[in-house]
């Protein structure tokens, strides 16, 4: 067995190999693809990212990406081997107490030049969640957008970090400070590639703390340039490591001791396997789960402004939004304006996310496509009916032919009970349930497991006071159909949506990424009492 010096030292060899298999990135702020890789082109090895190194994993596991739109592999990323791993996190753990002591102003310095790269590099960025993830290079840009508008709020940590101070006696004052708690580890879904990695990204560096971040390996892309753009902004090596890979990494992050909070977002089966195992170990864990976001509309509502936002918000990303309208609840009369849903789905681009004709792309693999086919075959036969049938749907181009496509699909006649209205499909499918009253939509949003985000469009004020004090999710929108608050509030999805105490970003994102420490202090002036300098051995009884 060999000895933990020697342990260290072999590991040493090991790393010492794979920083000379340093790899480049497979673009540049300037080129980029602008265009689908023509199919049986050499794939690209995604790097991991340790010490500010872009890293060629010795790994003998590699896992394909697929280009939704062709299906084609365009690269591969690795399962991290278990030495890699452990070289990731002993980084971050080094890197921890160096970081912690850059001052605040510092990291704030780091954290304005991280912004401006990242608008810099948007299109770049946009460009590989294309080619990966499959959504409209627009939306894409969106996607990195809503990621740089929570780094440019992490600015504002010389504010949000301040502490609290007061004279609490005679010559004594206590001050209460909030300082890093240590390595964060963070796991990512595949549906935001830049967004949600930026989720906690700016404010885990802000405050003090270092990150081992695992992208999704469906998606690694957008993140390995964030890094790079990390680096580039100034933060010093092993602040920030990339690992690879499915659960073996997964399980590493919640079981190593020196990991002290786990942020996650993705699917609920993944996500409460590791809120529950990671709080088992003492760790902090903030968990975004799953959602079916319902939308309701009343029938004082403007029909145009609400035709244009369910269709937006339902098939926008081909559905795959955690935000995604999936339900649309008609109150009485307003069941005859589905018919105008419908055309106007039937109006949406799908295509390639390049492009820029494209309303939407496809979803992520053949695997999301074949689920969202059984849930709605299987929803028909429970009773449903379909009222506008995407499935079948290719591209005129042939190049698409084997691209993961669905086309708006809206079903009816569902509720509770029917596998259309109860589980998330994460596709452009619109499920529709039409209710007498706003009571009756009240009472069905809020018996769903989710609580992710709820809508509601009306012209009344009083309409929209009443759903909003009596609805049971954690964002609401009043003629807002995603109403996911900008980061200076915090992303408040709740019940079946979230798992923990402290949201992301926002207060509720610096809370959870720091512990609180208070100091008292004492400094007595030179006209000391001659009675406080005997010992005192009990406690004080006077204020
Ligand atoms: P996913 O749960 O399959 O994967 C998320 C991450 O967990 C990935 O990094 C993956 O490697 C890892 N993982 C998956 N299964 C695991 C397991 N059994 N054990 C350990 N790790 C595992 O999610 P996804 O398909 O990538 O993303 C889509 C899901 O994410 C949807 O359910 C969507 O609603 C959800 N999501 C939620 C929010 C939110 O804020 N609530 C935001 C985005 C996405």
């Amino acid at each position: 067995m060999l000895t933990r010096a020697l342990r260290r030292s072999a590991l040493t060899a090991a790393a010492a190999k794979r920083f000379k298999s340093v790899l480049t990135l497979s673009s540049t702020v300037s080129s980029y693809p602008k265009s689908h890789t023509e199919a049986g082109a050499e794939p690209y090895l995604t790097p991991s990212f340790v010490n500010n190194k872009l890293i060629k994993s010795d790994s003998t596991e590699w896992f394909d990406i697929h280009d939704p739109a062709t299906n084609s592999v365009v690269s591969k990323v690795p399962q991290s081997t278990p030495e890699e791993l452990e070289e990731a996190i002993a980084a971050a753990e080094a890197a921890f107490p160096i970081w912690k002591e850059y001052s605040i102003i510092k990291r704030q310095g780091i954290a304005f030049k991280f912004v401006q790269l990242l608008r810099e590099n948007m299109d770049r960025i946009a460009s590989v969640i294309v080619l990966e993830q499959g959504k409209t290079f627009v939306d894409a840009q969106g996607d990195v957008l809503r990621g740089l508008q929570v780094a440019e709020a992490a600015c504002n940590i010389t504010n949000d970090l301040k502490g609290e101070t007061l004279e609490v006696a005679t010559d004594m004052e206590t001050k209460m400070i909030r300082e890093p708690l240590g390595v964060i580890g963070s796991i990512c879904p595949f549906n935001f590639p830049a967004m949600v990695p930026l989720w906690s990204l700016p404010l885990v560096l802000v405050t003090g703390n270092t990150a081992v971040v695992k992208p999704s390996e469906r998606v690694p892309g957008a993140a390995m340039i964030i890094a790079e753009l990390v680096a580039e902004a100034g933060v010093p090596p092993g602040v920030l490591n990339i690992v690879h890979g499915k659960h073996a990494t997964v399980n590493k992050l919640i079981e190593d001791p020196r990991i002290k909070a786990l942020t996650f977002v993705g699917g609920d089966k993944a996500g409460k396997y590791i809120y529950e195992k990671g709080t088992s170990l003492g760790k902090r864990v903030q968990a975004n789960l799953g959602a079916k976001n319902h939308l309701v509309v009343l029938p004082d509502a403007n029909k145009e402004q609400f035709v244009n936002a369910v269709n937006g918000a339902a098939f926008g990303a081909a559905g795959q939004r955690c935000m995604a309208i999936s339900v649309l609840v008609t109150v009485g009369k307003t069941k005859e304006w589905l018919a105008d849903v419908a055309r106007d789905a039937k109006l949406l681009n799908v295509g390639s996310g390049f492009d820029p004709k494209s309303d939407l792309g496809p979803l992520i693999n053949p695997g999301s496509l074949e689920k969202a086919h059984d849930i709605l075959d299987e929803s028909v036969k429970q009773g449903a009916k379909i009222l506008l049938d995407g499935r079948g749907y290719k591209p005129a181009d042939p190049k698409f032919a084997k691209g993961n496509f669905l086309a708006p699909t809206i079903i009816t006649n569902v509720g509770p009970g029917i596998r259309a209205y109860d589980e998330e499909i994460f596709a452009p499918v619109l499920a529709v349930v039409n209710v007498e009253t706003i009571d009756e939509a009240i009472e069905l949003i809020n018996k769903n497991k989710y609580g992710n985000g709820v809508s509601i469009f009306t012209s009344s004020g009083s309409s929209a006071q009443y759903f909003t004090k009596r609805i049971d999710v954690g964002q609401v929108g009043v003629n807002v159909p995603i109403p996911v608050p900008l980061p200076m509030f915090s992303f408040t999805g709740s019940r079946g949506s979230f798992l923990g105490d402290l949201n992301f970003y926002g207060k509720a994102g610096v809370t959870f990424l720091t512990k609180p420490k208070t100091i008292t202090s004492s400094w007595k002036s030179n006209t000391i009492d001659n009675q406080i300098l005997k010992p005192s051995t009990s406690m004080p009884v006077q204020q």
